[in-house]
């Protein structure tokens, strides 16, 4: 019932505003239905035989899970999307699809913690070996490839410290030797950056963060460039995989707003970050569209814009400082996750998370700059920052 759009190369906007809506001719509603379901009815016994029956199954696809894929497929120009239940179930699917017993997979150091804990739990359990790399490798990532390297991850930028990778470089080195290359895209969105248009086969995301948009629900997606598609599939309807069609339904509404929503925290996180790059009690901020971010050269080359989602460093100081200013923030909630309409922080912790990179010493905190007025943010940071020289 969802109406196909055959045209790619419409911008982000429009194709968040009209595709994977119902067709006109089926409903005057503007909006696809939750359909929930388990059994679907055949008209007759030759329709359960016939490959050409739309849906045969809850698990195997409803009209709501197709017109949320069908977004996600154009927004990406993917051979096909799955949606899972989190952004880690995204991961961990992505990486069984790949990887079998014997394997060697390509880590990025700065990859999300639970995704490592994933490489060091069920991947190794099944005798695949993970090796970390620097994010920031490039083209050297060639010699750290084996014979049985079977994967490269990337995860650009990493969601604590923002290293930017050199996709390009990295992708490159890959195919030239036939390996399998994943993205965790989840700070970018395709709105700000496209992995498959830069020949990785797939994408992921936490739709959890900007794709959902407001902190009430949690999903994953996978999308597929044609080399993998059949594989990826395959191993999503093995291991069971299937999505809720409430949580399906807010992910497909998240989306339709999520360009204006990421413009938004683009703009308000640069003016929170740029007012936080001139106070003396930061060392230094990393958000690589800063100019004077390391990654800057590399996000502007190849990246769109920036999502909300950045962190400083402190100038060293006193835990019970940095516990006071954060404590007594107002419009900053402590908490995980991020992309949703608020704004949060957090004090990172990179202990036993990074094995192959440096890591920042002094004390990072991160931001998520949600959609209030920046004005209003800075002036609670800034309160924060009269706690945390104990005043
Ligand atoms: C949150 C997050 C995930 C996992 O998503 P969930 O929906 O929480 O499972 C994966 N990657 C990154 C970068 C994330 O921030």
């Amino acid at each position: 019932m969802s109406k196909s759009i055959p045209n790619r190369n419409r911008s982000v906007e429009t194709i968040v505003t009209h595709s994977g809506r119902p067709d006109p001719r089926d409903t005057p509603f503007v909006n696809t239905p939750v359909v929930r379901a388990s059994t679907v009815l055949f008209e007759n016994l030759a329709a359960t035989k016939n490959p050409g029956t739309k849906y045969v199954y809850g698990r195997r696809g409803t009209p709501t899970s197709e017109a949320l894929t069908d977004v996600l497929s154009e927004l990406e120009g993917a051979a096909g999307t799955l949606v899972t239940p989190s952004g880690l179930a995204a991961v961990s699917i992505a990486l069984l699809s790949v990887l079998s017993t014997g394997d060697h997979l390509l880590m990025t150091d700065s990859a999300y913690g639970p995704t490592r804990l994933f490489c060091e739990g069920v991947l190794k359990r099944y005798g695949v070996e993970t090796t970390y790399y620097d994010p920031l490798i490039g083209a050297d990532i060639a010699g750290l490839i084996r014979p049985n390297t079977r994967a490269v991850f990337m995860e650009s930028p990493g969601s604590l410290t923002f290293e930017v990778q050199d996709v390009p470089a990295i992708v490159a080195a890959a195919k030239a030797r036939g390996i399998v290359t994943l993205i965790d895209n989840t700070w970018a969105t395709p709105v700000y950056f496209k992995p498959l248009a830069h020949g990785i086969d797939i994408a992921l995301m936490a739709g959890t963060k900007y794709v959902v948009g407001h902190s009430d629900a949690m999903i994953g997606t996978i999308a597929c460039a044609e080399s993998v598609w059949a594989a990826v599939k395959r191993t999503y309807g093995d291991m069971g995989m299937f999505t809720g069609p409430d949580d399906m339904y807010l992910a497909l509404r998240g989306l339709r707003t999520m360009p204006v929503r990421l413009a938004r925290h683009f703009e308000s996180a640069l003016t929170v970050a740029r007012w936080l790059e001139q106070r003396s009690e930061v060392a230094r901020v990393l958000h690589p569209a800063l100019p004077s971010d390391p990654g800057h050269a590399i996000w502007k080359r190849d990246f769109g814009g920036a999502s909300g989602l950045f962190a400083f460093e402190l100038q060293p100081v006193a835990h019970e400082r940095i516990a006071a200013m954060i404590d007594g923030l107002e419009l900053f909630g402590i908490g995980y996750s991020w992309g949703g309409f608020e704004s949060l922080v957090t004090l990172v912790d990179l202990k036993g998370i990074r094995t192959a990179s440096a890591a920042p010493t002094r004390p990072v905190v991160r931001l998520h700059v949600g959609l209030e007025d920046p004005a209003d943010l800075i002036a609670d940071l800034d309160a924060g920052f009269s706690r945390l020289a104990g005043g």
